[in-house]
């Protein structure tokens, strides 16, 4: 089974390319979804969060105190990059925990914002990058997520940049206004059958 890792920058369309690939039977795990939830269930991230941040993180009846933490690492590159070192490595257990469920598939997908910045690219078989030019990602953050177009730039900044991330990636969609996603699915989907065929 081969690993395919997405990724994208914001507003690229890495979600609506995972729902293609779902539909044509494809699993799909979300990097960002287990990101959240392994806050809540994992129980060494747990431990380690309060060690790092303080039993506040948490309220008494375990959900976690997102308003307490992100005043922690809010601003603050070295609290930030304390708590990406304690949930990355839970995120990839829980991904490998997820994957084996899946053992006798040709391909998953693993859908990460952070495929490259994280590292956990160098775990996949392949990467995918979905693309689409600036003012467009723009376009369709501000008005999915109803920020100014200062707090889309913003968040972009944030990312490794789209050219980047092309040089590391083995294949890539065009999500923009000149090229149909299905159509590219479609051939990349055939493209991983046929390598997963051959490993
Ligand atoms: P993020 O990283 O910010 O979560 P994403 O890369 O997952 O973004 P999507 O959520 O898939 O991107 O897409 C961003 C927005 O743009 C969504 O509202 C989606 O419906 C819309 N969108 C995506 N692709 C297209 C397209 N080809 N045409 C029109 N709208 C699109």
């Amino acid at each position: 089974m081969l690993k395919i890792g997405l990724t994208g920058n914001i507003g690229s369309g890495k979600t609506t390319v995972s729902k293609v690939f779902e539909i044509l039977g494809v699993p799909v795990f979300s990097a960002d979804t287990a990101a959240k939830s392994v806050m809540t269930n994992d129980a060494p991230l747990i431990a380690g969060i309060k060690e790092t941040f303080g039993n506040e993180a948490y309220f008494e009846d375990g959900s976690l105190n997102r308003k307490y933490i992100a005043g922690k690492v809010f601003n603050d590159p070295a609290e930030l990059a304390k708590l990406n070192a304690l949930v990355h490595p839970a995120t990839f257990r829980a991904f490998d925990s997820w994957v084996k469920a899946y053992a006798d598939v040709p391909y998953v997908i693993k859908e990460a914002a952070i495929l490259f910045e994280s590292g956990s690219y160098k775990l996949c078989d392949y990467s995918l990058i979905v693309t689409a030019p600036f003012e467009i990602r723009m376009q369709r953050v501000t008005e999915r997520d109803h920020i100014t177009m200062d707090e889309a730039k913003s968040r972009d900044a944030r990312q490794m940049s789209e050219e980047e991330k092309l040089k590391l990636a083995d294949f890539s969609i065009k999500n923009d206004d000149s090229e149909l996603v299905i159509p590219q699915v479609l051939a990349l989907h055939q493209q991983f059958l046929a390598l997963a065929n051959t490993k």
